[in-house]
């Protein structure tokens, strides 16, 4: 890239060696920033794919999908790759791509703090680094939320959240609980039940279930993508589109999208739950996508097998032999899965990020966390995130948003290497954007009454709540008079 004459010379500090952090280093390097360090507080990159290692782990977003636009991947096993195969495809691709000796392993950013136009990082260590730009790619599903039930300490068996797994606690013959009725749940449920003596599953609230076919690619396919990588291309291309006409029916809770899903949603309850007792248990009572839309072809089948149990009635404490409901039952269990989500308002925290004239993040963001579309906060000047607060996260390829944001970030950088030294959106477009933003998300399916992830302390959807097709043009360029630039 042809730099002018007053170009700068720009120091980068990536927080996070996950999906978005691979790709901006990738991407830095493309437009010509070869100084940068990717920090990461574990031994190993992949972020969600290094931490999630349960049982029955896939990401159900297409594979040929999720994956980087500029990375197409022949060999993909099926259509819903398992975790494991994703992990490896971003290992590989760091490795191809240099990021691997770009990365510092094993120690966690804990400060950052703006002066004199540049950034200041403390790491756990002690390490100290001073740059002009930080890229904050720290994931949005990473902190795990653990429930508060009674007597948790006294289980004698073993107990551990779905994102912490411990692989040393045997399953076969085992009896085991599961708390929780999401995605994470119910690809573990139907990954496990044929192992288990006994599989308890507490659920709170029932779930929609999208029938999903996940075929496998044969070796003839495969060996026609690698000598056709324009064939993946098109196919990435082609789910693209697919992707984004559901996704714009997300946005409009009584859209034809949301209905056909429904139906769909529907169908799969009423002909393959064959108790009538158990397919009431399963029945939820609000719309469909309205949580986050769980897929699965298998987790009917499991919860029908004999030695599975829906469990309806709310837990009233865990006891040393398992769990015992407010009947008054106790379920006696080996093992107790926690697969109850995740804290989906830390993003950068708690990392201890200090802005402009000493203004603290988490004084900003303490009602709740935002940001001018997802990116970037007022007082915060070159702080830039990826997946960062209110962005589009409902049943999109968070890697297509990463590439776009940071499409958006790099054009902003390129004032900075031009000669500006700050650059953050005012407080009165963020301010705006965030209005128009909350009204519009009252209209979404997320909105439409039930109780999730998606919705922030007063019930509002904490996601992008246009259709895809204006995040994408918004990501095209920066409607420069929304950013104050100085220097
Ligand atoms: P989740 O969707 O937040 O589900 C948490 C579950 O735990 C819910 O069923 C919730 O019940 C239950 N729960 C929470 N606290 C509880 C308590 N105290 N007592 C009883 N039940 C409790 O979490 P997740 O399944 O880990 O999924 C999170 C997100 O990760 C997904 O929505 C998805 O975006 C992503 N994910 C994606 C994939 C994939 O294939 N792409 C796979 C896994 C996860 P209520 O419903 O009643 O609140």
């Amino acid at each position: 890239m042809e730099r002018s004459p007053a170009a700068r010379n720009l120091r980068f500090a990536v927080i996070g060696a996950g999906m978005s952090g691979i790709l901006s280093a990738i991407k830095l390097r493309e437009a010509g920033y070869d100084d940068f360090t990717v920090y990461e507080k574990a031994d190993r990159l992949g972020g969600t794919w290094r931490e999630n290692t349960y049982p029955g782990i896939s990401c159900d977003v297409p594979s040929h999908l999720y994956s980087y636009s500029f990375e197409p991947n022949p060999d993909w096993s099926q259509r819903f790759s398992p975790g494991a195969e994703i992990q490896a495809y971003f290992e590989g691709v760091a490795r191809r791509r240099g990021v691997m000796s770009r990365i510092r392993f094993g120690d966690e950013v804990t400060r950052l703090e703006f002066a004199n136009g540049r950034w200041t990082l403390e790491t756990k260590s002690g390490h100290r680094d001073e740059v002009d730009v930080v890229i904050a790619a720290t994931g949005v599903l990473h902190h795990p939320k653990l429930p508060d039930l009674a007597g948790q300490d006294d289980f004698e068996g073993a107990l551990f959240h779905s994102a912490r797994w411990d692989h040393s606690v045997k399953l076969d013959g085992a009896r085991v609980g599961v708390v929780g009725t999401g995605s994470s749940a119910v690809q573990i449920v139907g990954a496990i039940v044929d192992r288990v003596a006994k599989l308890s599953l507490f659920q709170r609230t029932a779930q929609w279930i999208m029938p999903q076919e996940n075929p496998r690619y044969s070796e003839a396919e495969r060996a026609e993508f690698r000598k056709h990588p324009e064939l993946v291309t098109k196919l990435h291309e082609d789910m693209a589109v697919l992707f984004s006409a559901f996704s714009n029916g997300l946005v409009d809770a009584n859209s034809p999208q949301m209905k056909a899903i429904e139906d769909a949603c529907l169908a799969n309850l009423e002909q393959n739950v064959r108790d009538p007792v158990l397919r009431e248990k399963l029945r939820p009572s609000y719309k469909a996508a309205c949580k986050r839309l769980v897929m699965s072809d298998c987790f009917y089948r499991a919860v029908q097998q004999p030695q599975a149990e829906v469990v309806t009635e709310g837990i009233e404490r865990v006891e040393a032999k398992g769990v015992r409901t407010r009947d008054g039952r106790l379920h006696e269990l080996d093992v107790l899965v926690l697969a109850t989500g995740f804290r989906v308002d830390r993003f950068l925290r708690p990392i201890r990020v200090v802005g402009r004239d000493g203004i603290e993040l988490e004084q900003v963001w303490e009602k709740r966390p935002s940001a001018y579309l997802s990116i970037s906060i007022p007082g915060f000047p070159n702080l830039f995130m990826l997946n960062g607060p209110n962005g589009p996260v409902g049943n999109f390829s968070l890697i297509e948003v990463a590439e776009l944001q940071l499409g958006y970030v790099l054009q902003l950088v390129s004032r900075l290497r031009a000669g500006c030294r700050e650059i953050c959106p005012s407080e009165e477009a963020t301010v705006q954007l965030e209005l128009d933003r909350t009204e519009a998300a009252k209209h979404t399916i997320w909105g439409s009454g039930c109780r999730s992830w998606y919705l922030d302390d007063r019930g509002v959807p904490m996601s992008w709540p246009w259709t895809f097709d204006r995040f994408r043009a918004e990501m095209s360029a920066p409607k420069l008079e929304a950013w104050e630039q100085k220097g």
